[in-house]
């Protein structure tokens, strides 16, 4: 096999990996939804190669390859399609094969980025070793500028976590499940704190003690971590506490949701998929928690520690918070408008500063500022007023 059947054979098992992928549960109804798309023409030998896409902090979509060095694996994670002893065909590659394969990638335009992984084979710390080879090869051979996100191994080393964040623009550690208890469940081989948790509190410290010594691009990269939901009964309860903690000790970037999917011939291969709304539900409520102010005991759980389904957890707090006491948008202080459905940290930012212009009078004031107003509006008021739409949306 060659270097690109090789990488066809990975990608296209990676889909468990939405680490940077644009994959929202609820692809219809999400504008930022894009598929992976088709790179090459028709006479290139790169042609059907799957090509995904992460988000960057700006918005922008960025074409990236996301793969794995090797698809060998010794561990048993019970979800996971390469988990040890699972009958197909593993593939790996050497450090400077899949640098080169970046590198070529990149230069016929198909992508701007990677997201490299790897199955754990020699032990977490060996994989690293192979992770930080390739990516030095990249940066210091090859002269990579692209962007690279690079996967923490359960168990990575102290000076592994240092050196994978001096060659990555963003580093990672699945921690998979919310707490010990959940990932025995998930992954009987894996360590919750010592091997998961651990690497990614070294990659905070180095953060805070470091200012001074930056990355590759002169800053120390993000920090995310993805949890499989729905196989082996965890609350949205416990995931979110999960990732308040990291969002607070570990200044995480993002916590991704990985709705489970049955793997054939896989000791999960007969349990039930998660329902997309889940982890529609969960980014919804990690938002509220990392950009809206909102804490943890602020969240609408039900009975079980999960989320509603059918309603977005902020509309809820709204209704159950807001609607007997509507905010003035004149008024409001930002932590105010945040809470109020519909207003999102821009168009909030966009109120204040219209505001320091004079009085909003109407919803017509509001939507000529580009902010969208009809979610709002029950639970605002307008100069003194509760807008007039009011009465046709809200029972
Ligand atoms: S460590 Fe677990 S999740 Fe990672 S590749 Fe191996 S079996 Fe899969």
């Amino acid at each position: 096999m060659d270097t690109f059947e090789k990488l066809s054979l990975l990608t296209a098992d990676m889909k468990l990996e939405v680490a940077e992928d644009v994959r929202p549960p609820l692809a219809q109804t999400c504008p930022s939804f894009q598929p992976a798309q088709r790179g090459g023409g028709c006479e290139d030998p790169l042609q059907g190669f799957p090509i995904s896409h992460a988000v960057m902090p700006n918005g922008r979509r960025m074409p990236i390859l996301k793969t794995l060095v090797t698809s060998a694996c010794e561990r048993n994670c019970n979800y996971c399609c390469f988990r040890a002893g699972r009958d197909f065909r593993r593939v790996t590659f050497k450090p400077e094969e899949m640098a080169n394969a970046i590198v070529k990638m990149t230069e016929r335009g198909m992508i701007e980025g990677a997201f490299i992984s790897s199955g754990v084979a020699g032990g977490g710390a060996h994989t690293q070793d192979r992770l930080i080879a390739m990516a030095e090869v990249l940066r210091n051979k090859l002269h990579y500028r692209g962007y690279l996100h690079l996967k923490l191994m359960p168990g990575s080393e102290y000076d592994q976590v240092l050196r994978s964040m001096q060659l990555a623009d963003r580093i990672s550690t699945n921690l998979e499940g919310p707490n010990s208890k959940r990932l025995q469940s998930l992954a009987p081989q894996k360590v919750f704190l010592e091997e998961l948790l651990q690497p990614l509190r070294w990659a905070e410290q180095i953060r805070r003690s470091m200012p001074g010594h930056l990355g590759w691009n002169g800053h120390w990269p993000s920090t995310t971590t993805q949890f499989v939901v729905g196989a082996v009964g965890e609350s949205d309860l416990e995931l979110l506490s999960t990732t308040a903690y990291l969002n607070k000790n570990v200044r995480l970037a993002r916590g991704y949701f990985s709705g489970f999917s049955p793997t054939p011939d896989t000791p999960f291969e007969e349990k039930e998929a998660c329902n997309p709304w889940r982890e529609h539900r969960l980014y919804q409520a990690s938002f509220l928690l990392r950009d809206y102010g909102f804490d943890l005991e602020e969240l609408p759980f039900e009975g079980e520690g999960n989320l509603p389904l059918e309603r977005d957890p902020k509309l809820v707090w709204a209704q159950r918070n807001l609607s007997e006491a509507p905010l003035e948008v004149n008024r409001a202080g930002k932590e105010q408008l945040l809470r109020i459905p519909g207003f999102g940290p821009k168009s909030v930012q966009t109120i204040l500063t219209a505001r320091r212009s004079g009085l909003l009078h109407s919803l017509e004031d509001l939507k000529a500022l580009g902010v969208t107003a009809s979610r709002a509006a029950p639970f605002i008021l307008v100069n003194g007023r509760r807008p007039a739409v009011q009465l046709s949306l809200w029972p």
